[in-house]
């Protein structure tokens, strides 16, 4: 019988074991109360171990080791089960810390409960029993266990009351169940020993009964807690895109909500599809390499453009047992990045149109002031009646006004649209301000101002930079300099400091002594189309863009513009800039040659070629006297041409030393023209220098034109100091035979 015993034991425990080692393998990645069932689950097969070998044993000795190594799982497994039960009873505190703690004191007690002279063994029917020697330790163990038992009862109660979920109240109730279990079977092995009858081990058998219970409160715990495995259902139904489940054999088995929503169909009738009925794909878009797939298709059924993401399922063995589709309706998405593509497409026609409108513009307005300047620098150079002179004297002054004006509103509109850009180029800063002097020194003598540069010599020379922007803030801050101020001077102070090793921050200080700008009016100076001080400023021309574009340019070259101002005193505007710099070379002593002056107000040529064959072609025949009209003096030979055609023929037949070829041409153009005349296998003036003489005057057409093939730029209408520089520059120089001092 006690075999049979025995081997009922062996196996409950050996199953308890197995259970408990395959779920302690998950050890790190469980919660406490994981942790605590599997340990109990440990422990509980190490009592039916333990003492089921005490019951095979025929020595006492033996039996008494066995027995004391049994009462360590016993108790430990007492140790488990309460704290399992405080857990899910959720004291805390002091409570908590004292029931919890209770059945500790077990420890204590437990070398006099194992003591050999404590315990009495007996042989029955069943095998070795024992019992604790009647007196003080009996009772002690007694108390112990019931003491351990009502505290336990206690915890459940008070579990059943504070929880209110009945997922909870269940589990209360069956963690009284095994209480009750594990109490009736330590009583049941009291009472047959009182009796007299023989023991048997009902207790070791009732514990097993128990953790069947306990596993139940376990899986029905586990099952309602939040956990990938029991919440992925949970997932899968309430998300909104359409998922869809195939097996191995590619067939749908399984659609979430999202899906049935997204084909207006049932679940069964989805289950009939193939992914290629749903949307347009291959049949073969489940073979791929790697874990996941994703491609664009179409549907079917609405026609929707959708993303679709498909992943392998494996099982243990890393075979494929079926494929998850998600599916993203990407249709919105798809639509609105056409629609936003088509909105860029049109806003850069309608940017470019804008171009081509100010360009047109350009020209339009450049080409009537041509005219009238150019045949008024003619009347300048060829009369000599003081009257007309005069006339003509005024017809300069307000057409410069009103190039001046038109630049203007060009270059606003033109950086106001964002078309404007900065293109960095090595420059002399000597030459630069040099020009810059000699342009405003005829303006400030007329009004009777000094102006100085004052530069010092060892500010360095070779700069990078947007030349052409700089000069332009420059200049229109001396002009303003020189325009707001009746009597004194106009004084530029420029100085440097190093910003980087290789790049200096210059400040360009211009400092006059005009009308000066009131406190409060300096916030509005870069104001567009914003005069201050209208009483005193209506009487000097001007639109109010001046300062807006500086400071735009600035900000396009990371400048900086600042005012001090004393009203009715003067003021200072100052540049602030930083730019590279090239090598070492200084500016040195700045001197500039008044003699230019001279001959530009004049209109003495500064040179003769009577031997230099020059062609200007230009659809307008006034553009072509008025540049007849200001080389005659400069005795060159000139032909003109009427058209880009005519042009070809030209250097076809004779050999130009310089062309001057306009832009905008109707049927070819002078683009046009400069890249047939390249590929002229029969031009004779293939070493000719091309030089575009166009009314498009826009900031950065210059840089345009030179990258086209065009040798220089020369903008209408034609400044005929800047004509003859361009002449003499290019010309052969053995042609220029006179020079005129
Ligand atoms: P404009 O000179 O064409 O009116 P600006 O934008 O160049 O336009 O200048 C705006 C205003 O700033 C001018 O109308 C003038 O009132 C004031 N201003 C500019 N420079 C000076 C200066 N050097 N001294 C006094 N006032 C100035």
């Amino acid at each position: 019988m006690k075999e049979v015993l025995f081997c009922l034991i062996l196996a409950l425990s050996s199953i308890t074991y197995f259970v408990g080692i395959s779920g302690l393998g998950k050890w790190s990645r469980k919660s406490i109360i994981d942790r605590l069932y599997f340990m109990s689950l440990m422990l509980s097969a190490g009592w039916g171990l333990f003492i089921g070998l005490v019951l095979v044993q025929t020595d006492e000795d033996l039996a008494a080791l066995f027995r004391a190594i049994g009462m360590v799982h016993i108790f430990g497994l007492l140790i488990c089960f309460t704290n399992m039960i405080v857990y899910w009873s959720d004291i805390r505190g002091r409570v908590k810390r004292w029931t919890a703690g209770f059945v500790w004191l077990g420890v204590l007690l437990y070398p006099f409960f194992v003591r050999r002279e404590n315990v009495e063994f007996s042989m029955t029917a069943y095998g070795m029993s024992y019992r604790i020697t009647p007196g003080v330790w009996s009772v002690v163990y007694v108390i112990y266990c019931a003491v351990s038992a009502v505290n336990m009862m206690v915890l459940i109660i008070h579990m059943l009351r504070r929880r209110i979920r009945k997922r909870e109240k269940d589990i209360a109730y069956a963690m009284m169940l095994c209480v009750f279990i594990v109490g009736f079977g330590c009583a049941l092995d009291a009472m047959l020993q009182m009796l007299g009858l023989a023991a048997l081990p009902v207790s070791t058998l009732a514990q097993f009964a128990a953790q069947v219970v306990l596993c139940k409160i376990y899986v029905f715990y586990n099952g309602s807690r939040v956990t990938l495995e029991n919440m992925s259902k949970f997932v899968y139904y309430s998300v909104d895109e359409p998922v869809f489940v195939f097996d191995e054999a590619e067939k749908l088995c399984i659609v979430n909500n999202g899906a049935t929503i997204f084909l207006g169909l049932s679940a069964e009738e989805c289950c009939k599809l193939q992914l290629s009925d749903i949307f347009v794909l291959d049949r073969d878009v489940f073979r791929f390499r790697g874990n996941k797939n994703r491609v664009e298709a179409r549907c079917w059924q609405k026609n929707n453009i959708c993303s679709i993401t498909i992943d392998k399922i494996y099982d243990n063995y890393m075979d494929i047992v079926g494929y998850i589709v998600i599916v993203h309706d990407v249709t919105e998405r798809v639509r609105m990045l056409e629609r936003l593509e088509r909105e860029k497409q049109r806003a850069d026609k309608a940017n470019e149109a804008k171009g081509a409108f100010f360009a047109n513009m350009s020209h339009e307005i450049r080409t009537p002031i041509n005219a009238v300047m150019g045949m008024n620098e003619m009347i300048l150079r060829e009369c000599s009646d003081p009257g007309i002179l005069e006339y003509a004297g005024n017809i300069q002054n307000a057409s410069k006004t009103l190039l001046v004006l038109i630049n203007d509103i060009l270059d606003f509109s033109k950086i106001e649209s964002g078309m404007m850009e900065v293109v960095e180029e090595e420059y002399s800063l000597r030459d630069m301000l040099t020009a810059l002097k000699t342009e405003c020194s005829m303006r400030a003598e007329e009004k009777g101002l000094k102006l100085t540069f004052a530069v010092p010599a060892d500010t360095p020379n070779v700069l990078v930079g947007d030349e052409v922007r700089v000069r332009q803030v420059l200049l229109n801050i001396l002009t303003n300099a020189i325009k707001y101020t009746m009597k004194g001077s106009v004084t530029m102070t420029v100085t440097h400091e190093k910003a980087t090793p290789q790049t200096e921050r210059f400040s360009f200080a211009v400092a006059d002594t005009g009308i000066g700008i009131k406190e409060e009016n300096i916030d509005r100076l870069f104001g567009k189309f914003d005069r201050v001080d209208e009483e005193q400023v209506h009487a000097i021309e001007g639109t109010g863009l001046g300062l807006s574009i500086v400071e735009k340019l600035l900000k396009l070259m990371k400048g900086t513009v600042t005012v001090e101002s004393v009203y009715g005193e003067g003021s200072v505007f100052t540049v602030c800039l930083c730019q590279k710099v090239v090598g070492t070379e200084t500016v040195g002593a700045m001197h500039d040659d008044p003699k230019k002056n001279e001959k530009r107000k004049k209109g003495v040529p500064s040179f003769a070629a009577p031997d230099a064959k020059i062609l200007a072609v230009d659809d307008n025949k006034v553009n072509l006297t008025v540049i007849r009209g200001l080389l005659r003096k400069n005795k060159v030979q000139i032909t003109c041409a009427s058209s880009g055609r005519e042009c070809l023929e030209c250097v076809a037949k004779e050999q130009y030393d310089i062309i001057l070829l306009d832009h905008m041409m109707p049927s070819m153009d002078g683009i046009e023209t400069l890249e047939e005349m390249k590929k002229m296998p029969d031009n004779k003036s293939k070493n000719a220098k091309i030089i575009v003489l166009t009314a498009n005057a826009m900031a950065g057409v210059r840089e345009m034109y030179l990258e086209k093939g065009f040798d220089d730029y020369l903008s209408k209408p034609i400044d005929g100091a800047l004509l003859e520089q361009l002449l003499m520059k290019y010309l052969p120089p053995e042609c220029i035979i006179q020079t005129v001092e």
